[in-house]
């Protein structure tokens, strides 16, 4: 479907710098509303303007799709991270984007009716399972269960790497984020647990340990950070 249009806050080619997929050249499309509000959030969630970083441009709100799909032609990278934001709420974009590189989709995994509109599509998920204690106004247990139908949809398969990324705040209740992974273990390849940028986090090692067994378990930093890249 033509004349389809999407906020977005930037697009940009840098490495992925998060998961398993660490290095990797990629060209981000970042979406730039979400459906959550996690504490940690760095991500414009309302924006008039997008910079294409690409093209040094910066446009005017909302983009078009075809106006997008140029800027993927003219980029030679790995694949392309629909990342945000929440790129979910905009599957429709997304499954009527011409597939010039594979696709990575970066979600929150809390919107299966539109993670089913993609599920054909995507080559990579890296997908959230989020901490009770990073999200504010929330009904967590819809949340919970939520993610798990996502990762259901999207799971692992022969066609399509899926993992798990659980960002972990400081303080956190062990026993629910094992729990959580427990749920949801047979769906991804792995799980990285990944520290929120800059806090020191108590138990990261302990949570390691306990999930070794059941899966394979990495800990892995947003390394773009450390090297000063967006
Ligand atoms: S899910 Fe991602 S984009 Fe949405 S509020 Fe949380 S960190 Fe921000």
């Amino acid at each position: 479907m033509r004349g389809l249009r999407a906020e977005l806050s930037e697009i940009f080619t840098s490495i992925q710098g998060e998961g398993i997929l660490l290095g990797v050249k990629q060209l981000f499309v970042r979406f730039s509303k979400c459906n959550l509000n996690c504490y940690y959030c760095d991500t414009p969630k309302d924006s008039k303007f997008c910079r294409d970083h690409v093209r040094g441009k910066t446009l005017r709100n909302p983009i078009d799709l075809e106006y997008v799909e140029d800027v993927a032609k003219s980029v030679k990278v790995h694949s392309i991270s629909w990342t945000g934001g929440e790129p979910l709420l905009y599957a429709d974009f997304i499954r009527n984007f011409e597939k010039i590189h594979p696709f990575y989709l970066e979600s929150n995994m809390t919107l299966p009716d539109e993670a089913k509109k993609v599920r054909n599509l995507v080559d990579y998920v890296a997908g959230d399972f989020k901490v009770r204690f990073v999200l504010k106004n929330v009904d967590y247990e819809e949340v919970f269960e939520n993610t798990v139908r996502c990762f259901k949809i999207l799971r692992n398969t022969r066609k399509r790497l899926t993992f798990c990324k659980v960002v972990l705040p400081s303080n956190f209740p062990l026993d629910e984020v094992v729990q959580s992974v427990y749920s949801i273990k047979d769906y991804v390849s792995a799980v990285v647990l990944q520290p929120v940028f800059g806090e020191n986090v108590k138990s990261l090692l302990e949570l390691q340990d306990r999930l070794i067994e059941i899966c394979d378990v990495r800990v892995i930093p947003q390394v773009h950070k450390y090297l000063g890249l967006r």
